[in-house]
């Protein structure tokens, strides 16, 4: 029997990152929407040549495919959050360190305008979908991708990504996209993993060998 999909554990507890976001956001986020796409997803790959295959391998070959539309959303949901949890942390936010932050202010000249681009990408994805920030061909880049799309389908490698969808802010903040990014990028998010996502940037093969279930 071909091992299924599983919801992974969150990296901290449900109230972690209150007030920014809050356990009851979480709960539904997490609990609810996340648990789906790996329900979802394990029972549309149940006896296609797609079970037992690697997550970032369903992804790349339904990319584009109109008859496995939705066998891609459910997996590429499934790595987004696993990859949008890790992007979240207590006491996150402020500024990079390191080379990355060397690359950020070459690219962008300043921390303070990278975060304008960010926030902007954040605010202007219409509909649902995700900001990112990304290794492109050796180029840092800020983009946005709609509903399920992801940068691993266009072999983008992902460093940092913020979820965009309702569900990830309407609970805390209703309308009011722009305070929730705002605040995410202010104190939550996860400099050390975008730099460990960084630095291996070079090796080849997946993106991201622990996420492959
Ligand atoms: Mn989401």
């Amino acid at each position: 029997m071909p091992q299924s999909f599983t919801l992974p554990p969150l990296p901290y507890a449900d109230d972690a990152l209150a007030p920014v976001i809050s356990a009851k956001t979480i709960g539904f986020h997490y609990g609810k929407h996340h648990k789906t796409y790996v329900e979802t997803l394990n029972k549309l790959v149940a006896g296609t040549e797609f079970e037992g295959q690697p997550l970032e391998d369903i992804i790349r070959s339904t990319a584009g495919k109109n008859e496995q539309v939705q066998i891609f959303n459910n997996a590429a949901q499934h790595w987004n959050h696993i990859f949008y949890w890790q992007c979240l942390r207590a006491k996150g936010g402020g500024k990079p360190k390191g080379e990355l932050a060397h690359l950020i202010e070459q690219t962008y000249g300043g921390y303070a305008k990278f975060k304008a681009e960010l926030a902007d990408t954040a605010i202007k994805q219409f509909g649902s979908g995700w900001a990112w920030l990304v290794m492109d061909k050796g180029s840092l880049k800020v983009i946005k991708t709609g509903n399920a799309d992801n940068p691993i389908a266009r072999n983008i490698r992902p460093l940092l990504t913020i979820d965009v969808w309702e569900h990830a802010y309407y609970l805390d903040y209703q309308n009011r996209r722009n305070d929730h990014v705002d605040a995410v990028i202010d104190k939550l998010l996860n400099w050390e993993f975008a730099a460990e996502n960084f630095s291996n940037a070079g090796v080849s093969g997946g993106f991201m060998p622990a996420m492959a279930r």
